[in-house]
């Protein structure tokens, strides 16, 4: 039986470390980080989302700027939006929710905001930074996982890492964060030739797929560590995982559940690289040399 790896828990570490962080940053330099959501239409998961980035600020202290914008907003005025937080001094991280509406174009909007305030570390500046070792803000999910594999303990150098899908917001980012740490990387998607042979050779499986309960529990070698990225509703309406967790997490070593593993971490390193970029404001260095 596999240990879990609680992602409630190591969350809620990072948040007190971070609320701790904030008050200093206050006292120090008057300096509160501010965090503007722009949620443009109505999609019920995007509004929850979003509720639920807002409580996280507050409890650790930092402001959030919420904007609100109807679905038949024009990408002029988003952008010229942008441009406003982009000017504004108190505002140190940007997020837009995704997806957007139809008609705008998300890599133009991601394009827009300031590299120095993009905290989802989406913005091309950042995946290149990412892409070179040098990284400025890296993208949440990837780096609250990697988050959770250093809480493990285990040193990844040399391991043979499996990362189940290629999405610009997990799979690819993934890849370049475990490669820092010298594993060896496969990337599979879904025209990967037998996947479960890819697994099985796995040390570590992350799986960022999207459909519930795709990798089985009989691919997972013995001893691997399994990261579950996958958020799925099934019938009952119960939450699962992309991975077989039951019957993985009798052959894995360490295994996040669904909930309370990898979700949690995405929001506190939203926070981190928010109170990370009011630091750098406030210390007048620049996160991005312009
Ligand atoms: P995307 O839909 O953007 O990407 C899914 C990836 O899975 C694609 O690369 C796709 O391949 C691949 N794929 C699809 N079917 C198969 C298959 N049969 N075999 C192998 N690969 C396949 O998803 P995201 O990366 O955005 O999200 C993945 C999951 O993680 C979702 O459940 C999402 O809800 C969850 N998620 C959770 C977060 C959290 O905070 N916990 C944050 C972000 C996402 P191809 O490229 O070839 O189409």
């Amino acid at each position: 039986m596999s240990n879990i790896i609680s992602g409630k828990e190591v969350a809620a570490e990072v948040r007190e470390g971070l609320k701790a962080e904030v008050e200093a940053l206050v006292k120090d330099t008057g300096v509160r980080p501010g965090l503007a959501v722009v949620l443009v239409g109505d999609d019920p998961a995007s509004q929850v989302y979003v509720r639920n980035k807002k409580k996280a600020c507050e409890k650790a202290g930092i402001n959030s700027i919420e904007h609100r914008l109807p679905a038949e907003t024009t990408e002029e005025e988003l952008l010229t939006l942008i441009g406003e937080l982009n000017a504004d001094t108190s505002v140190h991280g940007i997020l837009v929710q995704l997806p957007l509406p139809d008609g705008l174009s998300e890599d133009r909007v991601l394009e827009t905001i300031d590299p120095s305030k993009d905290v989802d570390g989406f913005h091309p500046y950042n995946m290149g930074r990412l892409v070179t070792g040098k990284p400025v803000f890296e993208p949440c999910t990837p780096l609250g996982i990697m988050r959770l594999l250093h809480s493990t303990g285990i040193d990844l150098k040399g391991k043979e890492a499996v990362i189940v899908g290629r999405s610009n917001i997990v799979g690819k980012p993934m890849a370049f964060m475990l490669l820092r740490e010298h594993a060896t990387v496969t990337i599979c998607h879904s025209r990967t030739r037998d996947l479960k042979e890819k697994v099985r050779g796995a040390d570590v499986v992350v799986a960022a797929v999207g459909i519930a309960e795709m990798v089985k529990g009989d691919w997972i070698k013995e001893g691997a560590v399994v990261i579950d990225v996958g958020i799925n509703r099934i019938e009952d309406g119960s939450l699962v995982g992309d991975v077989e967790f039951a019957t993985a997490s009798e052959r894995a070593s360490y295994i996040t559940p669904v909930p309370g593993g990898v979700g949690p971490m995405t929001i506190a390193m939203l926070l981190s690289n928010t109170v990370r970029s009011a630091k750098l404001s406030a210390s007048g260095e620049k996160a991005v040399a312009s």
